[in-house]
């Protein structure tokens, strides 16, 4: 294959025959294979005895910026072993996979495409002029060869992500709430590089056990840890796969739970005096910020703002009383001392005992309800602030997988756009 023509198309293993202009910008390339001799696959003995040559037809990557309609004349060879029960064969190569009817390297072209921009699958069709589909399944047969086994990971995190905003679909049964959700599998050890290991549909027990056990004996084996946010059905699933393993949960879900319990005690001391929601001409709601932000990133101008706002705003100081808790919960959760933990946590418990209202009981009781998980976290010093960095590529990715109906296709594509994207081995 030095002939200049065969040369610049590059199709290793392969001679040009022809090319035929057959429209604008299109032509028609016949193609053979240089070698002339083939192994019989059941007896091994060679022959270069053709016997018929079809031409098949190969969709392949456009050239100099033509479109290409690719044919092979492809060899049918007759066994010369007078013992084999084969009459004949056919050629083989790597280059155009047995029965493909694309070749390799459009296919791997088509999967880079798709993967590598985030792309959407009918955009980069289309742009080789190829079917949805057969790009899809070009996707799918890159994606598992991209994507390894998950490495061992002594830490492992757990967290949910919504895959898509709640529809209602009309069945015949009546309107469905479809509300997907995904849950991302990520080596939380902070000593590491930090890599998405999988995805798994929806948020449940069973969803965490189906993917450990998936993975294999040592790679469960090897996790010490598991990081995850308040989630009892997560909680249930690893405490059956990995009995072994320790629960932590992450701080900052526990943050975020305090936060909420703010929120909910303003609106309702609102409600309670004025019989109406926030305006903007309370001060409590224009401060409202504020009260969430960590105290100790007040400024002291700003601290003593919020104890004024507070004295007038708050007669009944149930919701300075809120602060307060949601404070030394921030508190105990920056602590590492084991002694120190103790005493801190005396101090949260102390304060919503006092504070005697539904919602600091209804946080101190999830806090108790978590403890020995928390303590893990807090000493260990474990987060799942890595597993929140990949939910942000999910989220990028789910941007153009508006088409994505069915959620195989839709982990595929994350975890293929990741692994194309990151090598293996860097942070998010
Ligand atoms: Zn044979």
């Amino acid at each position: 294959m030095d002939d200049p023509m065969s040369l610049l198309f590059g199709l290793d293993g392969f001679r040009v025959i022809e090319v035929v202009r057959v429209g604008n910008r299109v032509v028609q390339v016949l193609i053979e294979t240089v070698e002339n001799s083939w192994a019989c696959p059941d007896c091994g003995a060679r022959s270069s005895r053709v016997k018929d040559r079809p031409k098949v037809q190969v969709k392949d990557l456009p050239a100099s910026g033509q479109q290409v309609l690719l044919w092979w004349r492809k060899r049918r060879l007759v066994c010369p072993a007078v013992e084999c029960c084969r009459a004949s064969f056919t050629e083989t190569t790597t280059v155009i996979a047995p029965r493909a009817r694309l070749t390799t390297r459009l296919r791997n072209e088509l999967a880079a495409a798709i993967a590598g921009s985030n792309r959407a699958v009918a955009e980069v069709a289309a742009a080789f002029g190829v079917a949805w589909h057969t790009a899809h399944t070009a996707l799918v047969t890159a994606a598992a060869a991209w994507l390894p086994a998950p490495p061992p990971t002594r830490v492992l995190g757990i967290d949910e992500t919504r895959a898509r905003r709640v529809r209602w679909l009309l069945e015949p049964a009546g309107w469905r709430r479809s509300d997907p959700w995904l849950t991302s599998f990520v080596d939380a050890d902070t000593t590491g590089p930090g890599v998405l290991l999988g995805l798994a549909p929806g948020r449940s027990g069973s969803c965490v056990q189906t993917w450990l056990a998936q993975q294999s004996l040592a790679f469960r084996a090897g996790i010490e840890l598991v990081v995850i946010d308040p989630s009892a059905p997560y909680a249930c699933g690893i405490r059956t796969a990995l009995p072994h393993a320790r629960i932590a949960v992450d701080h900052w879900h526990l943050v975020r739970l305090a936060n909420e319990m703010v929120t909910q005690i303003r609106q309702r001391v609102a409600r309670e005096r004025h019989g109406r929601r926030g305006v903007k001409a309370d001060p409590i709601w224009a401060h409202r910020h504020m009260l969430l932000t960590a105290g100790d990133r007040l400024s002291v101008r700003q601290l003593a703002r919020l104890r004024q706002i507070l004295a007038h705003d708050d007669p009944t100081n149930e919701i300075g009383a809120a602060w307060g808790c949601k404070e030394l919960l921030r508190q105990l959760l920056a602590e590492t001392d084991p002694q120190r933990i103790r005493h801190r946590l005396w101090r949260f418990y102390d304060a919503c005992a006092r504070a005697e209202m539904d919602e600091t009981t209804r946080l101190a009781t999830t806090i108790e309800t978590w403890w020995p998980a928390i303590a893990v976290a807090l000493t260990e010093q474990v987060t799942n602030a890595r597993t929140e960095g990949f939910n942000r590529i999910i989220k990028q990715v789910k941007r153009v997988g508006c088409g994505f109906r069915n959620m195989d296709n839709y982990q595929r594509r994350i975890m293929a756009h990741i692994a194309v994207t990151r090598p293996r081995g860097q942070a998010a």
